[in-house]
């Protein structure tokens, strides 16, 4: 069993705060700093340029990858870090597009997080007229899936209402019909069990900053099938994926397998961050954390359902069909999320209207979850959300 009183030791959170909002940034992990000063001042500092070799720098993406690989189901050399998760998506899907030559359309749902279909638009537009994005609801995605789409593209749990798509079974759909999927997992790695491999994903990707916990702008992943690794050409070809970057050549080679996609200097600061970040995951069982993760949602959900009948639920009720997240409708959700936080418990507010709470069994307890509901049933009972500075809104909600 998955010890999460140890799990929760291993995070640094302020005196007071119950945060449920690792969903958009997790906390900082208490081995990070001593990490990042070594990396700063050890190696940088003393090793300079021959950190790449001596400190293992250019290794690092691939040796997080595989760490972050056994977290997703994915054999080791299938993973690789860099860039932001638009980048990755964009990699991605122009790679999927290509191994599909012969159709022009990519299929989405409305629920996607903005940024990858915004991705998809772009990349439609510099291939030409004929590609196009279509999206459709997400409940009729699986009706739309037939032999004239190149790549499904979809966000296996939605960034609003946590709803969880059925992976394996999409992977099934499309493949008889001949397309590709690109999976993004941004709030699916660390969140629940994942397993590419089983499900015979073609392409994964998703960031770590969320549910993985190595701080503000941490380095996105990339997964590709090993059965389509060797025929994948990189759009965004760029030296460090290329087959020999230090000799220089003129012409671009991919370099074998995942490498390719790799784009230029990796990030080491943040993978070094990300890098200890990911010790807790050593002691963590995926099966226990999605069990735990289910006892703390359920605790959430039936404590605000029962004592605030405002509050709309955003998220399906069924607790199979979330990730590891939980949403309401309010016309005001912004102010209630900003009473909240001046109560001490942080939860996000996605526009038009949902307050959006993420849990996280690495260091939530049961008693943290329900001293979080009591507060905003208490906000809500009292109305005190009506205030002027709660509801001005600020720059990042
Ligand atoms: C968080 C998130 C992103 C953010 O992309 P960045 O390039 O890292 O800013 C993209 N897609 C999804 C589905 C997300 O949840």
């Amino acid at each position: 069993m998955t010890d999460f009183a140890a799990t929760r030791a291993m995070f640094d959170l302020p005196e007071g705060v119950i945060y449920l909002d690792g969903n958009s940034l997790g906390p900082l992990p208490r081995n990070v700093a001593a990490r990042v000063a070594q990396t700063i001042g050890a190696e940088w500092g003393q090793m300079l340029i021959t950190g790449w070799n001596r400190a293992g720098w250019m290794d690092l993406p691939a040796r997080v990858g595989d760490r972050i690989g056994r977290l997703i189901g994915a054999q080791p050399g299938t993973v690789t870090m860099g860039d932001t998760l638009s980048i990755k998506v964009y990699q991605a899907l122009a790679s999927a597009l290509e191994l599909r030559s012969d159709r022009r359309v990519i299929l989405s749902d409305t629920g996607n997080f903005p940024s990858d279909l915004y991705m998809a638009e772009g990349l439609c537009r510099t291939l030409g007229a004929e590609y196009s994005l279509k999206t459709v609801a997400p409940e009729e995605i699986n009706a739309h899936i037939d032999d004239s789409i190149a790549v499904l593209m979809l966000t296996e749990v939605d960034y609003r209402t946590g709803r969880k798509h059925d992976m394996a079974g999409l992977i099934a759909k499309a493949h008889a019909a001949g397309a590709l999927v690109v999976w993004d997992l941004a709030h699916s790695a660390g969140a629940i069990p994942v397993d590419v491999t089983g499900a015979d994903a073609d392409f994964a990707v998703g960031c770590s900053y969320k549910y993985l916990n190595s701080g503000p702008g941490g380095p996105a992943f990339i997964y590709v099938a090993p059965r389509l690794a060797q025929q994948v050409r990189p759009a965004l070809s760029g030296w460090l994926g290329h087959e020999a970057p230090f000799a220089f050549d003129l012409d671009y080679r991919p370099a074998p397998g995942i490498e390719r996609m790799r784009v230029g200097t990796p990030a080491i600061l943040q993978l070094a961050a990300l890098d200890a970040a990911l010790d807790v995951w050593d002691q963590v069982n995926m099966d226990d954390l999605r069990a735990r993760s289910l006892e703390l949602q359920e605790i959430f959900l039936s404590r605000v359902t029962a004592a605030c009948p405002d509050l709309a639920l955003a998220s399906p009720r069924e607790a199979e069909a979330r990730g590891s997240q939980i949403s309401f409708r309010h016309p005001h959700g912004y102010a209630i999320i900003q009473a909240l936080i001046h109560d001490g418990v942080i939860g996000d507010f996605r526009a038009p209207d949902i307050l959006r709470f993420g849990f996280t069994p690495l260091y939530l307890s049961p008693e943290d979850v329900a001293r979080a509901a009591d507060k905003l049933a208490a906000i809500m009972a009292e109305g005190r959300w009506d205030r002027p500075e709660f509801r001005a809104r600020a720059k990042v909600t």
